[in-house]
């Protein structure tokens, strides 16, 4: 339960944790096993050692006795201090790795003093030649026994030793095979975590590239998105614009239109050297129309007379704009005075011909009066609005005239002030 709510990555690091662990461990163990074996090897050594010379010892002066020979114990003093050395190499060895022998050792030590004792003894009798004595000191059941005891000590310290010592081996041996058992669980929970550990990447790997997907679909939708509201907003902005340039009523270019137009058509004259003409158009007696036929039924006749004015317009750079109340107004670009004077009777007469009832007129129908000026040279800078002056003027003069009709003013050369 627990190593499913770890992370896959926290197992690998415990994983890798727990193997160093019981590397370390393992080759602790192998060390201590060595150094243990060895020891074990120069402790045995050292006791078979001392075994030996404990039997050298008690075998000299013993011959001696029997050979009646003090010579033959000459080497008894200098073997005494080769067993002591044994005694004390084996004593340090035990204490080293700390075995728990030390009863045993004062056994043997003790069995051995008595021996030893024994033996001096002897040897100062050998040395006094009372060969006798010395004799009965060597064979005497005490001596027999200080000998027998001390063989059992021995064998006893050996055996202890020889246990503790396998003890101690086995203890190793059993921890030697929990570190290999713990190494190997390390190694499988490596290996789980390891697998686990490349799932979770996998997956995670998966999930990212589904994002990604997710993502980029997202991106091109709202691309498309960006891109249709784009071209809505700029169909917007275009009926907007055009909005903006178009009398809503009768869907002719508006004032601001005509403004932009005139002063373009004016440059472009200037630029090409060619005249240009404006026209003002005012419906007559319109004022009476409304009042007796209603502002709807004025409306509506607007839009037929602005159908009709269109029309009379023939070239594509021709214009005409409704530029405020029932006032319209037309520009004939490269258009000489001739040619608007054709223009300008071609509005009135289509005007003449919708035929629209009109009680408060004594045409008794809707008319139109037409108001044209002409420039010849539009060099001036701002001299379309000296043109639309002049223009109203003319149309003034039509109104005057008695309406139904146009004037046209002569040919305009402005002067320099202009
Ligand atoms: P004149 O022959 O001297 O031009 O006389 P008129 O009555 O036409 O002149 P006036 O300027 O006194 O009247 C213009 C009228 O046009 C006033 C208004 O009722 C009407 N009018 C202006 N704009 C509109 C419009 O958009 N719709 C309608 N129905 N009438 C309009
Ligand atoms: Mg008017
Ligand atoms: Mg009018």
């Amino acid at each position: 339960m627990l190593f499913i709510r770890l992370r896959a990555i926290v197992l690998l690091q415990l994983a890798a944790a727990l193997l160093i662990v019981t590397l370390g461990l393992g080759t602790y163990v192998d060390i201590r096993s060595h150094a243990l074996n060895k020891h074990y090897r120069l402790i045995s050594t050292a006791m078979e050692r001392i075994h030996h010379k404990n039997d050298a010892l008690s075998t000299l002066i013993a011959q001696s006795i029997l050979g009646r020979d003090i010579l033959l114990s000459a080497s008894y003093d200098s073997d005494l201090a080769q067993l002591n050395a044994s005694m004390e190499e084996f004593e340090q060895l035990v204490q080293a790795e700390g075995l728990r022998l030390a009863g045993e050792i004062i056994d043997i030590r003790a069995s051995s003093q008595d021996l030893r004792h024994s033996e001096r003894q002897a040897l100062e009798m050998m040395r006094s030649e009372d060969w006798v004595t010395a004799r009965s000191i060597i064979f005497n059941t005490s001596n027999d026994l200080a000998i027998k005891l001390q063989a059992i000590d021995s064998e006893i310290a050996f055996g202890a030793l020889r246990s503790e010592m396998a003890q101690r081996v086995q203890a190793l041996e059993w921890m030697r095979k929990f570190m290999m058992a713990l190494r190997m669980v390390a190694v499988a929970l490596l290996l789980w975590a390891g697998q686990r550990y490349s799932q979770r990447m996998q997956a995670d790997l998966s999930e990212q590239r589904r994002l990604r997907k997710a993502l980029s679909q997202a991106n091109e939708g709202l691309e498309s998105k960006v891109h249709q509201r784009t071209l809505e907003l700029e169909i917007a902005n275009n009926k907007l614009a055009t909005m903006s340039l178009t009398d809503a009523l009768t869907n002719l270019p508006n004032r601001r239109n005509f403004d932009f137009t005139l002063e373009r058509e004016w440059l472009r004259a200037q630029r090409e050297g060619h005249g240009l003409t404006l026209g003002m158009i005012d419906v007559d007696w319109f004022k009476a129309y409304n009042d007796h036929y209603g502002h709807p039924a004025g409306d509506a006749c607007l839009q037929k007379l602005a159908q009709a004015l269109s029309q009379c317009m023939l070239r594509p750079s021709d214009l005409v704009a409704r530029y405020g109340g029932e006032e319209f107004v037309f520009l004939a670009p490269a258009t000489d005075m001739a040619g608007s004077k054709i223009i300008a009777e071609r509005i009135v007469q289509a005007a003449r011909n919708l035929r629209i009832p009109h009680e408060g007129s004594p045409f008794q129908f809707v008319t139109i009066s037409v108001g044209i000026a002409s420039s010849v040279d539009c060099h001036y800078r701002r001299g379309y609005v000296n043109l639309l002056e002049i223009a109203d003027h003319a149309l003034y003069e039509a109104k005057q005239a008695g309406r139904n009709c146009w004037v046209a003013t002569t040919p305009l050369l402005f002067t320099p002030e202009l």
